[in-house]
């Protein structure tokens, strides 16, 4: 399949890479708006939020717990969490991803 994120999952694009387990991968955002701007990525190919299904649930919790571990890690004080749905909700990339912003939201 013809998708970024799954190629960076699989290591077939590189990335500057934050957190890894068995499901799921977080770099570094190749055009930051934040000072820290970090995507948490399900390996699973998965569109967008809209195409969650029940049997993701578990998975979803997982990206939450892991972008909470990555900001304790950075020792992040506060952070915004968010999933851009749909073109117009912002979403260019079509493979599900949590963005972790934090700090410096005027750029
Ligand atoms: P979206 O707009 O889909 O919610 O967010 C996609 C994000 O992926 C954007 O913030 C964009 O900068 C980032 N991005 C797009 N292509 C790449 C890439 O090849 N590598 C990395 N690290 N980030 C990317
Ligand atoms: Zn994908």
């Amino acid at each position: 399949m013809d998708c970024m994120f799954c190629k960076i999952a699989k290591g077939e694009i590189p990335s500057t890479k934050v957190f890894e387990n068995n499901k799921i991968i977080a770099f570094d955002d190749i055009h930051p708006k934040a000072l820290v701007h970090i995507l948490v990525v399900p390996k699973k190919h998965i569109e967008s939020v809209k195409h969650l299904q029940e049997s993701d649930k578990d998975l979803i919790g997982e990206l939450f717990l892991a972008a909470q571990k990555i900001a304790k890690d950075k020792g992040l004080e506060g952070y915004k969490l968010v999933f851009n749905v749909g073109r117009e909700g912002g979403q260019l990339v079509d493979h599900l991803h949590l963005h972790l912003l934090s700090g410096d939201f005027n750029g």
